[in-house]
């Protein structure tokens, strides 16, 4: 059995990351960089307008402040008229700053009459309200980090500065196996030893919500039909989820059909509660997760240990869920020496474990924000004291 942390450690340091490819942008939402991207040009492009108002000769001021109106540049105009001494132009936001004009005051600062316009309020400085060409970002400065996730801010930025194909890598083919022998058929109605199979679709979901699909199945608690269906499903993926059978019951036959796969278990068991036999495999072609049966393991599992390694595959500079202190806000008591993963809510910038926190039960998990942690030398934690917690992606 080892400690969560070492478990983290394992995963990261030996999940390689997925072949590169080239993408058209969108088509990236939700991957990482694979390098670092320069600027392909200035921008802004060009010196523009932040206001709709006048652009001026800023140094005219010193002769008054009238200006004659010689023409308009609005958004998207190509043929810009120059102005001369005493000259202004009508100028909207966006729209390209007249050759030697430097300086615009806006339209609410000015009186207007047909020709002309006097400034009732004068620019305290050169270059007001003007949005300077490269004041951004500079041609060839890294505009994208590698490893940074292209998250639709990223992916606005990106597609304003010219970028429209990036370097990724590759999203992981997925493949989720529930194992057991309780199922239901799918839309049977209830019987007495029979559960709803759920950890499969839970699973899909929170791929889904990654951006990356996955392909369900259900495999009985047998031997050989597990056997042969992960070394199936192993060749066909590069990532490999299986829920149930990973303890050591008589019908816990995931560890073996790994084994028989040609896995090498990297561990199996992690001092922690939920998901006490969480296991990690590899194979050259494949990664796998024994993840437990239990739901709230299952999923707690998760976002603790196959999230980072998915991020890791996928070329993420910081894999793992966001993480901060806050106080606890009542006292928990602990048994044993595991780690413990509450899952909980913030509720006046305070960590507020939520009430059934049993493997099998779920319900508070789906209410839950955070995942807070008790550290597996703690036996005690007062209210107030600062705990660790992570963000639950919702
Ligand atoms: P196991 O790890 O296979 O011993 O399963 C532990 C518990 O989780 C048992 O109560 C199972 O019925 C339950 N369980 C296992 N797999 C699933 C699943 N796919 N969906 C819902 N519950 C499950
Ligand atoms: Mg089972």
């Amino acid at each position: 059995m080892i400690h969560p942390e070492k478990a983290i450690q394992l995963i990261l340091s030996r999940i390689p990351a997925q072949a590169r490819v080239r993408l058209a942008l969108e088509e990236a939402a939700g991957l990482y960089a694979a390098c670092d991207i320069p600027a392909p040009y200035d921008h802004p492009f060009f010196d523009q307008s932040a206001m709709d108002g006048y652009a001026i000769r800023f140094d005219d001021l010193k002769e008054g402040n009238e200006f004659v109106v010689v023409g308009e540049s609005s958004a998207g105009a190509m043929q810009i008229p120059g102005i001369k001494k005493g000259e202004c132009l009508r100028i909207f936001t966006g729209a390209p700053l007249p050759e030697s004009a430097d300086t615009v005051v806006m339209q609410e600062n000015v009186k207007r009459s047909a020709r002309k316009i006097v400034l009732q309020q004068v620019p305290e400085k050169k270059g007001l309200h003007v949005r300077q060409r490269g004041e951004q970002i500079r041609k060839g400065d890294i505009a994208f980090r590698q490893g940074k996730r292209f998250n639709p801010a990223a992916i606005g930025f990106l597609a304003s500065i010219g970028v429209a194909h990036v370097d990724v890598h590759a999203r992981p083919r997925v493949s989720i196996i529930a194992t057991g022998s309780e199922f239901l058929e799918e839309g049977a109605p209830l019987q007495r030893g029979k559960i709803f199979e759920s950890n499969s679709v839970m699973l899909r979901m929170a791929l889904q919500r990654e951006g990356l699909d996955a392909k369900t199945m259900k495999v009985r608690d047998d031997e050989e039909l597990l056997s042969s269906r992960v070394k199936l499903e192993a060749a066909k993926s590069d990532l490999l989820l299986l829920s149930g059978g990973v303890s050591v019951g008589d019908y816990d036959f995931t560890p073996g059909a790994l084994e028989r796969a040609g896995f090498q278990m990297i561990f199996h068991k992690v001092s922690q509660k939920p998901g006490k036999p969480l296991l990690f495999a590899l194979r050259d072609d494949c990664v796998a997760f024994g993840l437990p049966g239990n739901p709230r393991s299952v999923l707690n599992s998760f976002y603790l240990y196959v999230l980072p390694a998915l991020q890791k595959m996928l070329g993420a500079a910081e894999p793992g869920l966001l993480q901060s202190v806050l106080p606890l806000a009542e006292k928990v008591k602990k048994r044993g020496d595991r780690t413990w993963y509450l899952s909980g809510k913030v509720k006046e910038g305070r960590a507020v474990p939520l009430d059934g926190q049993g493997s099998h039960m779920l319900q508070s998990f789906s209410e839950a924000s955070i995942i807070i942690k008790i550290p597996h030398d703690k036996n005690e934690v007062q209210a107030g004291e600062e705990v660790e917690v992570y963000f639950i992606p919702q």
